[in-house]
This record gives C-alpha cells, sequence and structure tokens, in this order.
C-alpha cells in the first residue's frame, strides 16, 4: 500500500526522524501563516483584481501564481530534505541533473493538477451554490479513483524504469508466497537508478488481487529473501484486505466533509471579508484555510485508521510467513535500524505515525510469536523479554 511504499519503508536514522518531524511541525505552520497572510493583506483581493476578468482564465493563472508563490516558500525545505538531511550511509544525496528533472516533472505534474482542481470547483461553486461540496467532493474522489488505477501506467513509467529481476530464486519464492496469499504476482521486477528516489523499499503495483512487485536494489543489498519475503507478505495483506479502496472511501468522506465546513465558512465571511461570492477566487486562501484546519483536526483519527489497517497487515504478514524473526529484523533494517529508538510520546504517534512505532511492531510480533504458538527454532531469543 502506498503508506508502505516509497516513503515509509525508506532507512532514515533516528536524528534524520526526529528532524523531519520537527520540519513537518514547521511545515504545518507555515502551510497556515502562508494563506492567512496572503488572505488578511489584501493581497489575495489585490492579485484576482488585476487578473483578466474571464472566469475560467481568471480561477487558472490565480492559481499558477499561488502554486508559485508556494514552491517559492517550500525550496528550502525540499532542498533541506532532499539535500542536506543526512541518509542512512551518513551521506548527503547530492544535486543532480535526474532530481532536478524529476521536480520539474512533478511541478509540471502537479500545476497542472491544481489548476484542474480549482476550477472544477470554482465551475461548480459558481454553478451549484448550495450544493457544490458535494459534487466537488464526489468529482474529487473520481478523480482520486481514476488516478489511482491509472498512476502505476501511465505516471510511474515517467519518472521509474524497472527491470525483471534476474534473481529466479527469489522472484520464485515471491511468486508462491503470492499463492498462498491468493495474490497473482504478474512479474517481480527491480528499479534502476532511474526513479530510485520514488519507488525505495518494496512497492506493489497493480489493480485488486493483481500485482507487479517491485524491489529496491538496496532493499536486496541488505535484506535476506525471508525478510523481503516478511515486507512482501504485509504489501500482500494491504491487497487483500482491499485498504486503498478503504482510505479512498474514507478521504471521500473526509473532503465532502471538509467542504461542508468551508462552505459554511464562506457564506459566513464572503462579505465581512470583501468577496463577491462564493466562487469569487480571492477566497482561495480561505478556503485552503479552512481545509487545512479541518484536516489538522481530523488527522489524529485518520492516522489511527491507517494505524489499524497497517497493523491488520503486519499480522497477515506474520501468519502468512510464519516467521516473525524475519519481520523483526526487515522492519528494523527498513526503518533505519532503530532497535533502541525511544518510544515516542502518545501526540507524537497521533500526529506523525501511520504505522505503529517500531518499539510497537516488534512488540507486537513477539506476543503473535506467544498467542499464535508460531516458535522460531533458530531464534529461541526472540520469546525472551515478551511481556
Ligand atoms: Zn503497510
Amino acid at each position: 500500500m502506498g503508506k508502505d511504499s516509497p516513503r515509509h519503508l525508506k532507512g532514515t536514522p533516528r536524528q534524520s526522524f526526529r528532524k523531519l518531524r520537527e520540519l513537518s511541525v514547521v511545515e504545518g505552520v507555515l502551510g497556515f501563516l502562508l494563506p492567512a497572510v496572503f488572505l488578511f493583506s489584501g493581497t489575495a483581493h489585490g492579485l484576482r483584481d488585476v487578473l483578466p476578468d474571464a472566469f475560467l482564465v481568471r480561477v487558472a493563472l490565480y492559481t499558477i501564481i499561488a502554486v508559485a508563490i508556494y514552491c517559492i516558500f517550500y525550496i528550502p525545505f525540499f532542498l533541506y530534505k532532499n539535500i542536506l538531511l543526512p541518509r542512512p550511509s551518513g551521506q548527503s544525496v547530492h544535486p543532480c541533473k535526474g532530481l532536478l528533472i524529476d521536480q520539474l516533472k512533478i511541478l509540471g505534474l502537479g500545476t497542472g493538477a491544481a489548476v484542474l482542481l480549482v476550477v472544477a470547483v470554482y465551475s461548480l461553486m459558481s454553478l451549484f451554490a448550495a450544493t457544490w461540496w458535494l459534487w466537488a467532493g464526489l468529482f474529487i474522489a473520481a478523480l482520486s479513483f481514476f488516478l489511482t488505477k491509472t498512476t502505476p501506467s501511465l505516471i510511474l513509467p515517467l519518472f521509474v524504469e524497472t527491470h525483471r529481476l534476474p534473481d529466479a530464486s527469489l522472484t520464485g519464492r515471491l511468486k508462491d508466497l503470492g499463492r498462498r496469499a491468493g495474490v497473482r504476482i504478474d512479474g517481480v521486477f527491480s528499479t534502476g537508478e532511474k526513479g530510485r528516489t520514488f519507488l525505495t523499499g518494496i512497492t506493489l503495483l497493480g489493480t485488486g488481487n493483481s500485482q507487479r512487485i517491485v524491489l529496491d536494489p538496496e532493499v536486496m543489498r541488505k535484506c535476506t529473501p525471508e525478510e523481503i519475503e516478511s515486507v512482501v507478505a504485509h504489501e500482500m495483506g494491504h491487497c487483500r484486505h482491499s485498504d486503498i479502496l478503504r482510505i479512498m472511501l474514507i478521504q471521500s468522506c473526509f473532503i465532502i466533509s471538509a467542504f461542508f465546513v468551508t462552505h459554511l465558512v464562506l457564506i459566513k465571511l464572503s462579505a465581512p471579508l470583501g468577496f463577491s461570492g462564493l466562487a469569487d477566487i480571492a477566497n482561495l486562501p480561505l478556503v485552503i484555510l479552512t481545509m487545512e484546519a479541518c484536516f489538522f483536526l481530523v488527522s489524529p483519527l485518520l492516522r489511527a485508521y491507517n494505524r489499524h489497517l497497517e497493523t491488520a497487515a503486519d499480522i497477515f504478514a506474520l501468519r502468512l510467513t510464519a516467521n516473525p524473526a524475519a519481520f523483526i529484523t526487515a522492519i528494523t533494517k527498513l526503518t533505519g535500524n532503530n532497535r533502541d529508538e525511544a518510544p515516542p510520546t502518545r501526540w507524537e504517534e497521533w500526529f506523525f505515525f501511520d504505522h505503529l512505532p517500531l518499539c510497537k511492531r516488534t512488540a507486537m510480533a513477539k506476543l503473535f510469536v506467544k498467542n499464535e504458538g508460531i516458535f522460531a527454532v533458530d531464534n529461541p531469543g526472540l520469546i525472551a523479554g515478551t511481556n
């Protein structure tokens, strides 16, 4: 599942995790400050007034300028996170032409998507003043469903090159694992140098129970075949539980609800803040602020649900492989060798963790050994210390 795929399994030392968390707090605060300053300084209104009157052109240009301003403020964060922050090896990633080209492609696609979304939402506001929030939510749900289905075949090839894994033994093991899990494996692939920033760790690409497995070469260097099986089994758990569909449904309900709250806020504040109506593009910063506030309030619930799905996938993997020792060493290696990671505070877990923290995942695997009666004969120490 996406949460485990690219970013979540990327090894990062503890210090970097802490820094990333601190950085995301700063980014979050800036995410509120930026639209607030834009709104209350009068810039939002001034920008609207200098743009052409034609509705669609004005909305599209306003969005492009807003994206450009956002990028200017976030470039330092991007550089810090992707270039300056140490990697597990302790080295920095040096800026290279490939990274720059990838980012330009993302910027192009992201701007196009933002223009499409904002134009659609404001068109719906002007057409259906009372019910736009419902239609806009359904539109985004349909778009996200379409993108989920088409991204592996249409968008990822722009960034990632894959080739079939030459290791026939590992391919055979993973296909056999798929048969036992009830997931059809269409092939086992490895990423080349192009795309390593996008598909790190282990990713399953496909729809329903028909999947391609993509392995980052770094995973194959770090992990044993048994450990790779454990992580692939976890991803297969997500497929069998239809977790992407569940997440999409939850997110769609959230977006519709947040748009409804935005609708109420716009009705209340449009006149006092000098907007000409719901579909006045100058209110875009207010829309962003309201959506962000809704997300901030609901994110602990969304993350808790995500942790529930991740835990279910962990249990699926433990049952399928019956090798908790490999599971523990795999997640330890792939989340940065943090055996001594201090448990996060409760609020850190609420706001930052889509998976259980490593210490809890490890404890759960040990508990699983006890409860399910699976004893790793070669690893008697696994049971020791289990409460
Ligand atoms: Zn997962």
